[in-house]
C-alpha cells in the first residue's frame, strides 16, 4: 500500500530533477488521510508523505471509543490502517518519507523529502500533527498505553470509578482534571510550582471540585507498576518528602509541541508554533498552502476534529486549484 520510490525511479528522475505534483499532503494522521481521501475523490491526484510516525499519534494509543462509526471501539493503530487503506483505495499515492524543508517563495511550492529530492506542488496540505510532551521517565514510556496516557478525553473512560493522577498546571491539565473528576473517584493533581498557569476561571473550577486533590511544589519521580500503573511516587520539591499514591492511571498534561519546525519563517504561526489558519477555513497566510489537524489546533485535538479539518483542507485546495485554472 505504502510506496517507497525505488532507487531506479529516483535515478530515472535524474540529478536535481524535481517531481511535480498537484496536491502534496504532509502527514499521515486522521487529518492527512482524510485530506487524501477527499483530494483523491476530487481527482487532485494527491501524493501523501507519511512522516516519521506513519499513522500519527493514534498509533501510540490503545483503544479508541470516541470515533464515530466504531460501535465496539477499535485499537488506535488498527484504525489508522483503515484510514490508510481507504485513502489508498481512493487512489492516493502514499509514500514513506519525511518533509525536511520547504520553500514557499513562489506560486509553486517546493517541499524537500528526506533532505534529498525536492517536490514542486501546486497545493500543499500540512497535517504534521503535534506531539505530546512527556516527563521523560523510563516508567512513563514503559507503561504508556497501560495506564499512562497524554489524553484524558481519549482514555479517562477506561478508569471510571478508579483513582487517577494527572500532572500539569495549564489549561489542558485543568480541563482534563475536570473531565476526569466526573468519571473517577479521586483525581490527584501534581503541580510543580506553588501556582497554576491555567486561566483564572479554570483554576477556580479545579480548586472548587471536591474530588480533585491538589499537590503543590510536587514532582513525579516514578510511576510504579509492572504491567500496568499501580501507584505514583511523588516528591515535594521544598521539603524533599516522597510519597507513594496508589492510582490506576497517570495522565500527562504538560503541553504539546506542534510539528511545525520546518515551516517557521514561511507561514504565520502563534508563539507556541501552531500554524494559523483563517477561521472557518484551512487556509494559511500563504496562497495554496493549507493546514489541518493538530498542527493548527491546540484546543480540541481529537481524531474526529482532525479528520474534519483534513476534509476542509482538501475542499479548500480543490477550490483554490480551480480558481487558479490548475484543475
Ligand atoms: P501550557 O504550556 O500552557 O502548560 C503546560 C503546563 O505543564 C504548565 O503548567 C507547566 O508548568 C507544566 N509542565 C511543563 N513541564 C512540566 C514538567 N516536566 N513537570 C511538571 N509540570 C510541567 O500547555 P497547555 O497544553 O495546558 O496549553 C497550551 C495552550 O493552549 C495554552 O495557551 C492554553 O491556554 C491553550 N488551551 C486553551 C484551552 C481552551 O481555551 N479551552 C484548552 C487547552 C489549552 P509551569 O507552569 O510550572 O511552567
Amino acid at each position: 500500500m505504502t510506496k517507497k520510490l525505488s532507487s531506479s525511479q529516483i535515478s530515472s528522475m535524474g540529478e536535481g530533477t524535481t517531481e511535480k505534483v498537484h496536491c502534496l499532503i504532509i502527514g499521515s494522521g486522521p487529518a492527512g488521510y482524510t485530506a487524501a481521501i477527499y483530494a483523491s475523490r476530487a481527482n487532485l491526484k494527491p501524493v501523501l508523505y507519511q512522516g516519521v510516525q506513519p499513522g500519527g499519534q493514534l498509533t501510540i494509543t490503545t483503544e479508541v471509543e470516541n470515533y464515530p462509526g466504531y460501535p465496539d471501539g477499535i485499537q488506535g493503530p488498527e484504525m489508522m490502517v483503515h484510514f490508510e487503506k481507504q485513502a489508498a483505495r481512493m487512489g492516493a499515492d502514499i509514500r514513506y518519507g519525511l518533509a525536511t524543508a520547504v520553500d514557499f517563495t513562489g506560486p509553486v511550492h517546493r517541499v524537500q523529502i528526506d533532505e534529498g529530492q525536492w517536490i514542486e506542488a501546486d497545493s500543499v496540505i500540512i497535517s504534521t500533527g503535534a506531539s505530546a510532551k512527556w516527563l521523560g521517565l523510563e516508567s512513563e514510556q514503559r507503561l504508556n498505553g497501560y495506564g499512562v496516557s497524554a489524553c484524558a478525553v481519549c482514555d479517562g473512560f477506561f478508569f471510571k470509578g478508579k483513582e487517577v493522577a494527572i500532572v500539569g498546571a495549564g489549561d489542558t491539565a485543568a480541563e482534563e482534571a475536570l473531565y476526569l473528576s466526573k468519571l473517577c473517584t479521586t483525581v490527584h493533581m501534581f503541580i510543580r510550582r506553588d501556582a497554576m498557569r491555567a486561566s483564572k476561571v479554570m483554576q477556580e473550577r479545579v480548586l472548587n471540585t471536591p474530588n480533585i486533590n491538589m499537590y503543590w511544589n510536587t514532582e513525579t519521580d516514578e510511576i510504579l507498576g509492572d504491567k500496568k500503573v499501580e501507584a505514583v511516587r511523588i516528591r515535594n520539591n521544598v521539603t524533599g518528602a516522597a510519597t507513594d499514591i496508589p492510582v490506576s492511571a497517570f495522565f500527562v498534561a504538560i503541553g504539546h509541541q506542534p510539528n511545525s519546525d520546518i515551516f517557521k519563517g514561511w507561514i504565520d504561526m502563534d508563539d507556541a508554533g501552531y500554524i494559523k489558519t483563517i477561521p472557518g477555513t484551512a487556509k494559511t497566510n500563504v496562497e495554496g498552502v493549507f493546514a489541518s489537524g493538530d498542527v493548527q489546533d491546540k484546543i480540541y485535538r481529537q481524531a474526529v476534529t482532525a479528520a474534519g479539518s483534513g476534509c476542509m483542507a482538501a475542499l479548500d485546495a480543490e477550490r483554490y486549484l480551480g480558481e487558479k485554472g490548475l484543475h
